[in-house]
């Protein structure tokens, strides 16, 4: 589990083939259906809530679409063009989706082609993103992304080329909803007279913001929430689970992947925070230099949220501690492996020590706030609370 924990957890996990999609068999099977049977309509509104795939199945769809020796099930993953669309650079594979000025991208009538790379590393990352993790990633601060006029502008331009390398043309819209109504009106007399060959795919959360006029010339494909299996299978084969980790998340996600995910990392947090504070503790009550050394070594090696989640799940554990050894149960909360702990912790906070106790850990999360050295702030914690279980 530590060893995991300082990895980025998630870091490639490409989305290009239907095989990368979490569940929804059944909708993967009518899309290839319509491309074997070489009747791909033009416009395609996929929608679902965040998190149960839209986005994800609409580049799966893409993908198999551009591949030149597509499979039954999916695309061949190997041929020129999946390798392209794998990295999101094939050139007739176009991506729209909302922007706006940002810190690095800091000019007039900013459009996605803009944020290419930045869209890349997104996808990467997470393809089952949120849009406010989109907006994080290009650091738009307090602003939202727009899908501008300028945008649908260089669309219609783009699409009056002929395809540079595959039959057709695939254009993924994400989030339209976000177009404003020029921009709609530009991108309604594409789907009206749409260019020959050319895929449109608008990938929505919430189509009822969008002009009716779009959506009726679009085919909807309704994404609905993942289904609890789907999503346990998919923890267990993806993220290495076991199967009652994997049933607990599945069952709190509310068919999200993407809630998912983030349960699966808060879980991994509470995990590595419990062990590594637990092992402190035993080796400030031993006070083994060389040990309390080590401790301070791997928590310095943590990014400075983990160092600070670190630090306030140990507040956590001097609190119920206390009320636990002033027999105030009521108010104390213990989770699994804690309630093992906890209890034989408690007898060494009291409250002679308390005050001591917290203001070191205040103290390391203030210090770890204004940037000092993680290994200096872990080892003076260390010894001092060394010094403290020693009275
Ligand atoms: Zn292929």
């Amino acid at each position: 589990m530590a060893i995991a924990y300082f990895e980025k957890l998630y870091l490639i996990f490409i989305i290009m083939f239907f095989r990368d999609v979490v569940g929804h068999e059944g909708l993967k099977n009518r899309l290839i259906k319509t491309v074997r049977e070489n009747r791909v309509s033009h416009a395609w509104l996929f929608f679902g809530p965040e998190g149960s795939g839209a986005l994800p199945l609409a580049l799966a769809f893409a993908g198999y679409i551009l591949c030149t020796n597509r499979g039954e099930k999916d695309a061949c993953g190997s041929c020129a063009s999946c390798n392209k669309t794998g990295k999101y650079i094939h050139p007739d594979l176009h991506f729209v989706f909302p922007v706006n000025r940002s810190r690095s991208v800091d000019k007039d009538g900013v459009t996605s082609d803009d944020f290419m790379a930045d869209w890349r590393t997104f996808l990467n990352a997470n393809a089952y993103g949120s849009l406010t993790q989109w907006y994080s990633h290009i650091e738009l601060e307090n602003k939202q992304g727009v899908i501008s006029t300028e945008e649908s502008k260089r669309l219609t331009a783009k699409m009056s080329l002929k395809a540079f390398e595959s039959d057709y043309k695939v254009v993924i819209i994400w989030q339209p909803e976000k177009m404003n109504d020029q921009a709609g009106n530009k991108l309604l007399k594409l789907l009206e007279e749409p260019p020959p060959l050319t895929v449109f795919m608008l990938v929505s959360e919430n189509p009822e913001a969008l002009l009716t006029t779009i959506r009726s010339r679009c085919l909807s494909v309704k994404v609905p929430r993942i289904s609890e299996s789907d999503l346990k299978d998919a923890l267990m084969q993806q993220k290495g689970l076991s199967g009652d980790q994997a049933a607990e998340i599945a069952r709190l996600a509310d068919g999200s992947y993407l809630r998912a995910i983030e349960i699966a990392e808060e879980t991994e947090e509470e995990d590595y925070n419990f062990a590594r504070f637990r092992d402190l503790m035993r080796s400030c009550f031993k006070s083994n230099i060389p040990e309390l050394v080590k401790h301070a070594e791997e928590l310095a090696t943590l990014n400075r949220e983990k160092q600070k989640s670190f630090l306030e799940y140990g507040l956590r554990v001097i609190r119920e501690s206390l009320a636990l050894h002033f027999d105030q149960r009521d108010i104390v909360f213990m989770a699994g492996k804690e309630k093992e702990f906890i209890p034989n912790f408690a007898p060494f906070v009291t409250g002679n020590n308390i005050i001591t106790f917290t203001g070191e850990l205040n103290k390391a999360i203030a210090d770890i706030e204004r940037n000092a050295s993680g290994r200096i702030v872990f080892l003076d914690l260390a010894l001092k609370l060394a010094a403290l279980f020693k009275r």
